[in-house]
């Protein structure tokens, strides 16, 4: 199944991984670009940014919230009954964007050797996901491999240990700040098949919600947000007045009663 797209952050390296991790490829895609323009092969994977586009475009970031399992780790850490919990400084939050745009497309696409072939700067240099996932499951079952450690592996090595440190007081910190995949699905948000929206007419703006959100976001006054990992928290576990609804198109699956959009609106 190695072949097929997996919708959240999987490394492909790792011992237990069916699919491949959409972010790894489009790295691998656009360092080996300039090298097939200079031979001549023109090669360029449609079936990758189709894959990650049509999943954005029908769930969003629902991937992010009920599939990663780097999310789920970062869960559970936060969990850890230790020291203070705290929320992530605002302005982290534009890092994962950075990431998305330099170590996912440009540098793969223009950092490259003499031979026109880049590297895939995220995955080599920062992936969390593939150092907790892959490598150290890798050294673990081929122990030959520890001879060849060295700088790279000890650098992400130092990632992850900050991550999983970090998730134990702030919940869900790469998603919030570093991790490309989630900053790629959250531009769907507002537009993807599959989506909540806020019934205005029955909110009466208690705020519960932004109580149990992962993401540290009020969904009532970010509704579409790019932050929303479509957990379904706060429609399932807070909300007492049914005033969040998710959709398909134009169909509400949870309200009893549909509201047009544009009673909600003019409400
Ligand atoms: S919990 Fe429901 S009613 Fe309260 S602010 Fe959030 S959306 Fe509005
Ligand atoms: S706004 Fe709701 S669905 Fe979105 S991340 Fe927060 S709790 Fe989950």
């Amino acid at each position: 199944m190695k072949a097929i797209c997996s919708p959240g952050l999987n490394c492909y390296s790792c011992p237990a991984a069916t699919t491949y991790c959409p972010i790894g490829a489009i790295q691998q895609v656009l360092l080996g670009i300039r090298f097939s323009l200079e031979t001549g092969a023109y090669f360029f994977s449609l079936y990758i940014v189709g894959s990650i586009g049509l999943i954005g475009t029908a769930i969003g970031r629902i991937p992010c919230g009920w599939l990663c399992p780097f999310g789920l780790i970062q869960e559970l850490l936060y969990k850890i009954p230790i020291g203070k919990k705290r929320e992530v400084w605002p302005v982290l939050r534009y890092v994962k964007y950075f990431m998305l745009i330099a170590f996912v497309f440009l540098f793969p696409l223009l950092l490259t050797n003499d031979w026109g072939m880049g590297k895939p700067w995220f995955c080599k240099y920062v992936c969390p996901a593939g150092t907790l996932e892959a490598g150290i499951p890798m050294l673990l079952l081929q122990p030959d491999l520890r001879a060849t450690l060295g700088y790279l592996f000890y650098n992400k090595l130092f990632w992850m240990i900050v991550f999983l440190v970090w998730s134990v007081s702030t919940s869900r910190p790469f998603c919030k700040t570093t991790c490309p995949l989630g900053a790629f699905y959250g531009l769907f948000n507002k537009f993807s098949l599959f989506k909540l929206e806020l019934i205005e007419s029955k909110c009466t703006e208690c705020g519960a919600c932004a109580n149990v959100c992962p993401m540290g976001i009020q969904f009532n006054e970010s509704v579409g947000s790019k932050e929303c990992i479509m957990c379904m928290r706060c429609m399932k576990d807070a909300c007492q007045y049914g005033a969040i609804d998710l959709t398909c198109g134009n169909l509400s699956l949870t309200a009893n009663q549909r509201i047009p959009k544009k009673s909600r609106i003019a409400s």
